[in-house]
């Protein structure tokens, strides 16, 4: 079994670095997929209540022989239910069939609604009591950030961001790191856009990988947390084998040119208003 790196929480709990993103996996799919993955050797899987497949990757897992305690499951607070986590964990909980998540995520800030900090008062209650391993929060800016751990005093132990190579978020990242939250990244292809990036076939082609290799490559060679989503066996499998190989440093630096302000999903400052 191939040795994915594992990253330290600031709570001391370890998460495998590499993982699959299950967002728009249909219910129809995502088993097969999350089983499929587990069979391959992942151990890491990133789901959400809004996705609607928390049953799907309970299923797969409970079936794949795979013992829950060697598999990461993240699932996530949706919008509308910040002022109700206790009973949304409840719910994902049943639906996952599975007595606690290894971490829960505020899925979007919602700042219009102002109740994110609500719902960070209360992750913390229920890390507390053991539904939850370790929690954090997604799509949070610096100002989010700064209020929940004033208000708290409890930093989230990740930060799940859009990034990929044409959106690569130097500045949020700095401020996680500064508090000593790790950098999880959404759309790590840039959901397929950028794997027709000039410079990745570039690279993908002197080092023999594909595209898709080059970037989750870059990305694990960058330190961040990344799952890649695919219900493609083939692609399940692909994306997975990027241990045998490392871009030099040269490489690496070609990729942080490709830098941009190339935003795929929406603003976390207005979304949800
Ligand atoms: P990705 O960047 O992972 O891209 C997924 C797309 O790329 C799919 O269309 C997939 O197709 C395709 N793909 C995957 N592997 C390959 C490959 N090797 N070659 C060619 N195409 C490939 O985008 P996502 O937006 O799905 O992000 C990944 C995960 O991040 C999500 O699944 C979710 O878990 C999380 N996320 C979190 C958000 C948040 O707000 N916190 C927002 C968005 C995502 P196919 O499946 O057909 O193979």
């Amino acid at each position: 079994m191939t040795d994915v790196p594992e990253i330290t929480l600031n709570d001391g709990h370890t998460i495998p670095q590499f993982g699959l993103g299950v967002w728009q996996a249909k219910p129809e799919e995502c088993v097969d997929a999350v089983a499929h993955a587990l069979k391959v050797g992942y151990r890491h899987i990133d789901t959400a209540a809004i996705y609607g497949n928390e049953e799907q990757v309970g299923q797969a897992i409970a079936e794949s022989g795979v013992p829950r305690e060697e598999v990461f499951l993240t699932t996530k607070l949706w919008n509308d239910r910040h002022r109700d986590a206790p009973a949304a964990l409840e719910e994902s909980l049943a639906r996952l069939g599975v007595d606690h998540v290894d971490l829960y995520l505020i899925h979007w800030p919602v700042p219009s609604q102002d109740a994110y900090v609500d719902a960070w008062r209360s992750l913390i209650e229920l890390r507390d009591a053991g539904k939850a391993t370790s929690i954090g929060v997604s799509n949070f800016n610096e100002d989010h950030l700064l209020r929940v751990i004033e208000e708290t005093g409890v930093v989230p132990a990740v930060n799940q961001i859009e990034s990929h190579p044409t959106f690569q978020r130097f500045d949020l990242r700095q401020i996680n790191q500064a508090h000593g939250i790790q950098t999880e990244v959404w759309s790590p292809l840039g959901r397929g856009e950028d794997l027709e990036n000039d410079t990745v076939l570039e690279i993908a082609e002197s080092v023999g990988k594909t595209p898709a290799q080059v970037i989750l490559r870059w990305h694990i060679q960058r330190g961040v947390i990344v799952f890649p989503k695919s219900v493609t066996p083939a692609r399940i499998e692909e994306n997975f084998d990027i241990w045998d190989f490392e871009l030099t440093e040269g490489q690496m630096k070609q990729m942080i040119k490709l830098n941009r302000k190339n935003r795929l999903g929406p603003d976390p400052r207005i979304f949800g208003a």
